[in-house]
């Protein structure tokens, strides 16, 4: 039997009562530990966390609570050698698809401890100008944001087991909110051993950083009114935990990170010989074998001119074919694994779907493995489909497959290109090409309404640009309409959430002190 994983609840390290969950390597197919979280007294660990471990957060100021990020940071720091075995074992990932994971949620955590230090030795923080509220001044209204007393519980995917939880638990600690993070099954153990290493170091008061792995049973039952959720995962899950009375009626704030169909746009003015065609090119290349294209933000569709299709198709083709998949462990492998064997089923279901609209233009399914049992193994090389009539490919403009799969279309003018991209119902984000500003920008523009954020890539900043699918912690991150409506991140913003927004309305004499 594997080693069964702590569940830290309540300031204490709990095992599970029940025989646990595997959690398996999916490139070797071994099990590696287990998780459970079976009787687990979670009104208690709740209880805890909601009046230890908030009370000892919010008597922190901002610059004292950011100080404890930094020291998490050089904790997590300490230990990444441990982490990126983790993720070799439990991810499948390559040892640049670890990092984005693993040093992509400390980088985040140490953006936040360096925003908190900027808010100073404050308890709460004040929100715009005083507005009076007659003819006389005397006699104003000023808004204040103050930390909400209770918990933050986090229910995140298994495609980011680090960064899904820092990038959520700076902000939350930073405005004073414990937090319980309930981590997918799947890739659990990375979320649980960085947990495990921050309360030994015994950095955070106790009751601050919990842990529960395994079933999510329960968890939103003990939701209570100034309690916040915030949910990453499939659009099925988000409307469970939407319809739970903890929202319906008791008001629980919630947040929802969901799947997207994001897009990659090369804008007309732009040729076949241009940077722009060029940058468009290595982009998608990128995004879809980044993680094996296990990201939220990845470039799902690709539209060009109708002129370039044949073109775009050949240049993409050409970098796919040379992109090696298979056991991370090998050096010559620049793709890993899919998670488990229920996404590779997913995946090749999805692909399948696609396939009855769409023509095959790089083939990944078939795709020799290096180092890998495809009997055993979760790896699948990348695939490339195009459609010809991206207006009538429905499905297309529907459907997320969670992997390196991608679908091309042509368009025939801008116009017809940015409504081809609204058709994602709202999307995390979009990614435009070419070296026209003005037409970028109008571009842009045109888009945001749609999308939590807009990536435009022109020439001048190919060395500098961050990745269509890099989520940085000064940018938002989240998208309307079918991304879930929910923002995350954009530097301070993330706060907001974490904090309730009350207007005191007092004499000029109060405010001043205020
Ligand atoms: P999922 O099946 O919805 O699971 C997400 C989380 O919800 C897991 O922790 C899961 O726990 C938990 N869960 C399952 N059923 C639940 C219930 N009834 N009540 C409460 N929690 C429940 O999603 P996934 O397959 O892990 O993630 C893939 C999806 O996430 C993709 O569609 C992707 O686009 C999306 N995603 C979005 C973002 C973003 O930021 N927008 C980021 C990453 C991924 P168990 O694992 O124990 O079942």
């Amino acid at each position: 039997m594997t080693e069964l994983l702590s569940n830290y609840l309540g300031g204490q390290w709990q095992t599970g009562s029940g025989a646990g969950t595997p959690l398996s390597d999916p490139v070797l197919g071994d099990e590696l530990v287990r998780v459970d979280a079976t009787g687990l007294d979670l009104a208690a660990g709740f209880a805890f966390a909601r009046e230890q471990g908030g009370a000892a957060l919010r008597a922190l100021t901002y610059r004292q609570r950011a100080a404890l990020l930094a020291e998490t940071v050089k904790v997590l720091q300490a230990n990444r050698d441990a982490y990126y075995e983790i993720a070799t074992a439990n991810s499948g990932t390559v040892k640049n698809d670890s990092a984005v994971d693993i040093d992509g949620g400390i980088f985040t955590l140490g953006t936040y401890a360096k925003l908190g230090d900027s808010l100073g030795d404050r308890h709460y923080l004040l929100d715009g100008e005083a507005a009076r509220l007659g003819k006389d001044p005397l006699f104003q209204s000023q808004h204040v944001l103050v930390p909400t007393r209770g918990v933050a519980l986090f229910i995140n995917a298994f495609n980011f087991p680090s960064w899904g939880l820092w990038e959520k638990a700076a902000p939350a600690l930073l405005a004073g909110v414990p937090v319980i993070v309930k981590p997918a099954t799947a890739t659990a153990w990375l979320t649980q051993r960085m947990v495990r290493d921050v309360v030994e170091a015994r950095i955070l008061p106790a009751g601050s950083l919990s842990v529960v792995c395994g079933s999510s049973a329960g968890l939103l039952d003990q939701l209570q009114p100034f309690d916040v959720v915030s949910f990453t995962g499939s659009a099925e899950t988000a409307a469970v935990i939407r319809s739970h009375p903890a929202v319906t009626q008791r008001s629980v704030r919630v947040n929802i990170e969901a799947d997207s169909i994001n897009s990659a746009v090369l804008l007309p003015a732009d040729g076949p010989d241009s940077a722009a065609f060029e940058l468009l090119v290595k982009e998608v290349l990128r995004e879809m074998t980044v993680k094996s294209g296990q990201k939220c933000t990845a470039i799902r569709r690709v539209f060009v001119p109708e002129a370039m299709y044949g073109q775009a198709a050949e240049a993409i083709e050409a970098r796919l074919s040379k992109v090696t998949v298979g056991n991370p462990r090998n050096d010559a492998v620049r793709m890993g694994a899919l998670v488990s064997r229920a996404q590779l089923r997913a995946v090749r279901d999805g692909l399948a779907e696609l396939r009855a609209h769409a023509q095959v233009l790089h083939e990944g399914a078939q795709q020799a493995l290096v180092d890998a049992d495809p009997a055993v193994s979760c790896c699948i090389g990348p695939t490339l489909l195009g459609a010809r009539d991206a207006d009538s490919a429905n499905v297309v403009h529907d459907t997320e497959v969670f992997g390196p799969v991608a679908t091309l279309m042509p368009y025939r003018d801008t116009t017809h290109a940015l409504a081809l991209v609204r058709r994602g119902q709202g999307s995390l984000v979009a990614s435009l090409y070419g070296s026209d500003a003005g037409a970028l920008g109008a571009a842009a523009v045109e888009l945001a309404d749609s999308h939590g954020r807009v990536h435009v890539i022109s020439p001048d900043v190919a060395q500098l640009h961050t990745g269509h699918g890099n989520v940085m912690p000064q940018s938002l991150h989240g998208g309307p309409g079918r991304a879930g409506g929910g923002e995350e991140l954009g530097g301070l913003r993330a706060l907001h959430f974490y904090h309730r927004r009350s207007a005191i309305q007092a004499s000029t004499g109060v405010l001043a002190t205020l």
